[in-house]
């Protein structure tokens, strides 16, 4: 049996992909690698398992519904870990139809997809985003205040969350929601804040920090959320639940600097205009769910994780 992994060749898919293997299992890993960011860093991070016998790797486009039924009739899918996203707060507002197409309509299309085949297992990703600005401190599953998003992609998210409940519930789909938080670490993203700071630091370039790295912001490292979406995946015999994968310790983005600071050993020159109003003053989660229901919580600490991606950084900038 085929686990898909959509997303595959992005930062989070990839590694997840990677977990999949060395527990044996077989893996599509389907990505439309778009140029959101360079395709060539996300060709990058699966050039090592191309010519492993269970990796697959398909370049077919989540919103191409004809695509998928092909696929899904190729392969007899045992679950589904939906990873493919237009990612990214600040470019949604560039670019909302984007979200739009790929984040509601891609999702769309694979619930409907698994509907057809048969496919029970669904685990896909939301965002802390979904919280908007008037949630709680720490941010709760039970939040009723949800659904006020202050982004188009914290609202293609929300829209994520809600057919994928109705899904599940119309056809009887076994569906988990994972709100990640700020992730960061090995194969980051280029248009995060932990890289484009560690760059920009690196080449002596001005960073632009926010209301004086003030905001604060619950990084959490990526490893410990391939373990989280894994369990998640692994567990999945509920209707439908909805879960944070966070740190659940916020830090201030001006100790991003420092840390960023210590391991790069250069000094950041900063800027700090007032944040955008897309942006949260803070993330932060509450895991006592995903503790209760996944047997899972975050073990790696801020300092150790980016100790091991600007390891990572040096390494990448080197090759
Ligand atoms: P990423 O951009 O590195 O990965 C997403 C992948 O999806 C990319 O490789 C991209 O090429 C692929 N993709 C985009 N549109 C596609 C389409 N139409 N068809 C097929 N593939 C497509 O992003 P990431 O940081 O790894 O994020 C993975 C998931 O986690 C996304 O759903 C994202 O919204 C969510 N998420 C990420 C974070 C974070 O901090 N990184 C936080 C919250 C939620």
């Amino acid at each position: 049996m085929v686990i898909l992994v959509t997303g595959g060749a992005g930062f989070i898919g990839s590694h997840v992909c990677d977990e999949l293997l060395a527990k044996g299992k077989e893996v599509v890993c389907l990505d439309s690698l778009n140029d959101y960011y360079s395709p060539k860093a996300k060709i990058n991070n699966i050039l090592h398992n191309l010519k492993n016998d269970k990796f697959h790797f398909l370049t077919n486009n989540i919103r191409e519904k004809h695509k998928l039924d092909h696929l899904f009739k190729k392969f007899n899918f045992e679950g589904i870990i939906h990873l493919a996203a237009r990612a990214g707060v600040r470019a949604s507002i560039e670019d909302p139809l984007a979200y739009k197409a790929t984040n509601v309509l891609g999702t769309v299309n694979l619930l409907q997809s698994a509907k057809e085949f048969g496919v029970k297992n669904f685990v896909f990703a939301s965002s802390s985003s979904v919280y908007g600005d008037s949630a709680q401190v720490p941010f709760s599953e039970d939040d009723q205040k949800v659904g006020r998003p202050i982004s188009p992609y914290a609202a293609s998210k929300a829209s994520c969350e809600l057919f994928a409940y109705n899904y599940s519930q119309m056809f009887d789909l076994n569906v988990t929601g994972l709100r990640f938080f700020t992730v960061y670490g090995p194969r980051n993203r280029p248009d995060m804040a932990v890289y484009k700071f560690a760059e920009s630091i690196d080449q002596g370039k001005p960073i632009e920090l926010y209301n004086n790295g003030e905001l604060q912001r619950d990084f959490t490292y990526v490893k410990d959320i391939v373990d989280g979406t894994l369990s998640a995946y692994e567990k999945n015999n509920w209707n439908y639940e909805i879960l944070n994968l966070g740190n659940s310790k916020p830090i201030k983005t001006k100790y991003l600097v420092e840390l960023l600071e210590k391991n790069l050993g250069k000094k950041a020159t900063i800027t700090s205009p007032v944040k955008p109003k897309t942006d949260l003053d803070t993330t932060h989660a509450d895991v006592s769910k995903a503790k209760r229901l996944l047997n899972w919580e975050p073990k790696t600490s801020i300092e150790e994780g980016i100790a091991k991606f600007v390891d990572w950084y040096k390494k990448s900038k080197t090759n």
